[in-house]
């Protein structure tokens, strides 16, 4: 065998030739291309993993870069998903690398999830962790939860059919505002990257199809402190996506909603792409509107519309989601 990028891989006993072949072969999705994300995607791109699927909805901003990786200040403003996607190629360029810029909402998670062996949670929200939870139970494809906050975080592997999923260990997401943001509480810049690792070695154990694996293991890490625990998590009976086979979360949730950073997003009701560059002739006449990352951002009626290719839209300028809504119904969606 010839030493190639994986000899040194390879070689450990834990995964061997077979389990670095199944790697190959494999597709991994990353949910999430911030923080979390871009660490786990590079490590399973890097590991050998034969096809990443990345999702993204947000633009790259500069309070980003004490903690990502991949991306550099020539990022600022470009979608997350594409800028990763770049950064991926030049790493790899025999691995498919395939960015989608969007919301994951439950058709697109049905459709990505359906489409992978594995999911890597880089999201900064609870809401769409539960739609992915509900996602993977329901298709039986293990998932990778992980958050961080602080100089902290946790990580379990959730293996369907063989231990616990998010919600016997979290029954219900929290009401919105009682858990602190990444911008309210700050976050340590290695957090991710050592959350990232742990979750993209789970994940890359789950590939190679290792018998090791323990289902239901909570690791917590404080890095600040050097404190490391992990506990067991077991199935809750009850529960109502593993155990009861409800996913409630894969219904179709309210159109408008208020952001954690400020704004207000508004999903498309239909899945298309929206042409920009038709949306902006339309929209000039009433106030500045500027094309630019593959986004369209234009001033009206005293709010900011950031128009993305998907038809999603964010609202800068109100709190208010039905005065959100209805300003996306008059000028976006016609
Ligand atoms: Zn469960």
């Amino acid at each position: 065998m010839a030493l190639d990028r994986f000899a040194r891989q390879r070689v450990l006993p834990e995964l061997g030739e077979g389990g670095q072949r199944r790697l190959g072969e494999a597709t991994a999705l990353v949910v999430g291309c911030g923080a979390l994300g871009t660490h786990g995607a590079e490590l399973l791109l890097r590991a050998g993993v034969g096809r990443l699927l990345l999702v993204d909805r947000d633009l790259v901003e500069e309070t980003n870069l004490h903690r990502v990786a991949l991306f550099t200040p020539d990022d600022l403003g470009k979608p997350k998903a594409l800028a990763a996607a770049e950064a991926l190629r030049r790493i790899a360029p025999d691995t498919e690398v395939v960015p989608r810029v969007a919301h994951l909402g439950p058709e697109l998670a049905r459709e990505l999830v359906a489409d992978s062996d594995v999911v890597l949670d880089g999201l900064d929200n609870l809401e769409t962790r539960y739609v992915v939870n509900d996602a993977c139970v329901e298709r039986g494809i293990p998932w990778v939860y992980t958050a961080v906050l602080g100089t902290g975080g946790m990580t379990m592997a959730i293996l369907p059919g063989k231990g616990p999923c998010l919600r016997c260990l979290f029954p219900d997401p929290p009401p919105p505002g009682a858990i602190p943001t990444c911008a309210e509480a700050g976050i340590l810049g290695p957090v991710p990257a050592a959350l990232a690792a742990v979750a993209a070695a789970q994940a890359i154990a789950v590939l190679a199809g290792s018998a090791d694996l323990v289902p239901g293991r909570l690791l917590l890490l404080d890095l600040w402190r050097g404190r490391v625990e992990g506990t067991d998590v077991v199935r809750a009976p009850g529960c109502p996506a593993c155990g009861r086979r409800r996913f409630e979360f894969l219904s179709p949730g309210p159109s408008a909603a208020v952001l954690c950073g400020g704004g207000v997003q508004v999903l498309p009701r239909t899945r298309g792409t929206v042409d920009l560059a038709d949306l902006q002739g339309r929209l000039a006449p009433l106030g500045p509107a500027r094309l630019a990352q593959g986004v369209l951002v234009a001033q009206i009626e005293g709010v900011e519309l950031t128009v993305f290719p998907d038809g999603r839209a964010v609202v800068k300028g109100v709190s208010d989601p039905a005065r959100a809504q209805a300003l996306y119904d008059r000028y976006v969606a016609r």
